[in-house]
């Protein structure tokens, strides 16, 4: 008998019959002898229209509201979810975070999960219970109830695996699995039977969004398994695990897939003070305002003065110039802008380790195609590049081609 964390995404419990859908499979997994823990998202585009309808009333509604409207979205589709259940005959029960015990530090909007006091979840499984847990949110040690981000979901499923040291953690969403590109912009591309959590990491931290970047950081931090696949089919999917199958590196697949992100805003600060400090100013105010800076570049000054680029989500856009206008005061800068038509294009692969000259060919690529890069950054294993977000689509093609993939 092996304990299974089986998570459905808000596609996977849209409507009542895909509610239906995973209660079935949910049962199958039960009737081959299984425990299975449940975590769900909200149905369909439910979190989104909590959204809308909050921002109908302010455009800054207060992020502890948020929270706790949030919160509710995922509290129907698990009650929706055990009611089918116990209606087909099986034992169950929805838990919100509070009741599985998933602990979280104080941030509103984008929690952290810190602990799992998995005592009652243990308790209804050893009852013989099916569990369906909320996914994305938890409460803090003053029993406030928090978010985990937009995805958040993905962590809870993986951080309940974790907690109740089950042996895989399956994720279901509307696709097969993890793909070398997003199949909606390169028609050609296909999907990985596995890839390492590092590679899955550049890949979604890269807004390929299958899975939330967190869950991924986590599922590497304890070696948790995990097994992204369609809820729709019985394919196969793609498993997300520590090493990949030695066939695969012999073959030396030096990129193993490209990734393609628009959500992003490009802020550049105009004639900073070449001083030593100032970096420290400006990103620890960006820090303390909660907006996470991607790439940085630092250009070569003239008169003593530096130009200073950074990427961010388009999710901090609102709070931008009230955090920077301050700064650029006390810094004594000239000025800032923020571009929202950029695009980002990366490359990811483990054999880039052992490869030279892969980033190379990117840009020979790019630029063999009438490309120009704006920013460039690189991890051991990624490459990314800034491009104007017109035809920077066609960009993740052209090197899906060149890459083989
Ligand atoms: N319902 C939340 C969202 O839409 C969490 C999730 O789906 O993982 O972001
Ligand atoms: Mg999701």
């Amino acid at each position: 008998m092996a304990l299974i964390v089986q998570k459905f995404g808000g596609s996977s419990v849209a409507d009542l019959a895909r509610i239906r859908n995973v209660a079935q499979r949910v049962a199958r997994t039960v009737d081959a002898g299984n425990q299975v823990v449940v975590v769900l998202s909200a149905m369909g585009d439910t979190t989104d229209d909590l959204i809308a309808m909050a921002k109908a009333i302010t455009p800054h509604p207060s992020e502890r509201e948020m929270d706790m409207l949030m919160t509710t979205g995922e509290q129907q589709s698990v009650a929706l979810l055990a009611i089918t259940l116990q209606a087909m005959g099986y034992k169950a029960v929805s838990l919100t975070g509070e009741q599985a015990g998933i602990r979280t530090d104080r941030v509103y909007s984008r929690a952290k999960i810190i602990s799992i006091d998995s005592v009652r979840l243990e308790r209804e499984l050893a009852s013989g219970k099916i569990v369906v847990v909320t996914g994305f949110q938890g409460i803090d040690s003053l029993g406030e109830i928090h978010t985990l981000g937009r995805g958040g979901s993905d962590t809870s499923g993986v951080a309940l695996a974790i907690g109740l040291n089950a042996d895989f953690c399956e994720i279901y969403t509307d696709v097969d699995g993890v793909y070398t590109a997003d199949p909606r912009i390169v028609p050609e591309a296909h999907k990985l039977p596995e890839i390492s959590f590092d590679e899955m990491l550049e890949m979604s931290s890269l807004g390929a969004g299958v899975l939330q970047p967190r869950s991924v950081e986590m599922a590497k931090t304890f070696n948790m398994p995990i097994c992204v696949r369609s809820s729709f089919n019985d394919n196969e999917g793609t498993m997300v695990k520590e090493e990949v199958e030695m066939k695969q590196l012999e073959q030396e697949v030096l990129v193993s897939g490209v990734a393609y992100d628009d959500d992003l805003v490009k802020v550049t600060v105009y004639g900073v003070p070449d001083r030593p400090g100032i970096a420290s100013v400006l990103f620890c105010a960006l820090a303390d305002a909660k907006v996470n800076v991607d790439m940085i570049i630092q250009s070569g000054h003239r008169n003593g003065k530096n130009d200073i680029s950074f990427t961010t989500s388009k999710e901090a856009d609102g709070k931008l110039e009230e955090v920077l206008e301050p700064v650029i005061a006390e810094l004594g800068a000239d000025n800032f802008t923020l571009e929202t038509d950029v695009a980002k294009v990366s490359i990811v692969g483990a054999g880039m380790i052992t490869n030279p000259g892969v980033a190379a060919r990117m840009f020979k690529c790019l630029y063999e195609n009438g490309f120009n890069i704006d920013m460039i950054s690189t991890s051991e294993i990624k490459v990314s590049c800034i491009l104007k977000k017109e035809g920077a689509k066609d960009a993740v093609r052209k090197l899906h081609e060149y890459f083989g993939l």
